[in-house]
């Protein structure tokens, strides 16, 4: 199964992703991620990016191509992949688009999760992190145990967070109608227990079989 989830900041994307990436037992390549390893490491690529994400804005094209890029010739690829927050611009997706023809790996489809702009500022500025094990919480919906040791994303403040969603609307909103042109944009409603998501994306996903 190789699939992209597409949808904005705070939509659940990651959560979604590492819950198939279990289920099919297949890498989950989070853009994201990946550059927020690279900023902790230091490494030059971490530096630059992070003067983009600490303000909300995307990464230049060329930068997190080549780390896909990179990504997707490893062999634990080749039975199917869930990119999760890329591509995020319409020439991410003819990159993505390059690289799987010249793999011979088609996507299967690329899925949206659909949540309104209120609940997405509301899911991200109350967000957080333990860092010691990487579980996500939500102080409202999802609060942490008394000993976690929480982080605040920086990308999650609220100014930032409305930059985020601006550049969503701007440049990746742009996706639906390129994948559902191509006949692969599979939509569901983002809203609701996380488990009730898993089980309306299963159910997608099944009819694809
Ligand atoms: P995420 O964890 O997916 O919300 O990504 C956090 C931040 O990383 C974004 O706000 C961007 O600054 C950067 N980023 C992640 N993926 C991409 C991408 N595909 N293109 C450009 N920037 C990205």
């Amino acid at each position: 199964m190789r699939i992209v989830i597409l949808g904005p900041p705070a939509s659940g994307k990651g959560t979604q992703a590492a819950i198939l990436r279990e289920r099919h037992s297949i890498p989950q390549i989070s853009t994201g991620d990946m550059l927020r390893a690279a900023t902790a490491a230091g490494t030059e690529l971490g530096k630059q990016a992070a003067t983009f994400m600490s303000t909300g804005k995307l990464v230049p094209d060329e930068v997190v191509v080549g780390l896909v890029r990179e990504r997707l010739g490893g062999d634990d690829t080749k039975s199917g992949f869930i990119l999760d927050g890329f591509p995020r611009t319409d020439a991410q997706a003819d990159a993505l688009g390059a690289m799987l023809a010249e793999l011979e790996s088609p996507l299967d489809c690329a899925l949206q999760i659909d949540v309104d702009r209120d609940l997405l500022m509301e899911r991200a500025t109350l967000r957080r992190t333990d860092v010691r094990t990487g579980q996500i919480y939500h102080l409202k919906y999802n609060p942490p145990p008394p000993d976690a040791e929480l982080e605040h994303r920086a990308d999650d403040l609220e100014e930032t967070v409305k930059i985020r969603l601006d550049q969503y609307d701007e440049m990746t909103a742009a996706l639906l109608p390129y994948y559902k042109e191509k006949g692969l944009l599979r939509r569901v409603d983002g809203v609701g227990d996380p488990k009730e998501v898993t089980l309306r994306i299963v159910a997608v996903l099944e009819k694809e079989k």
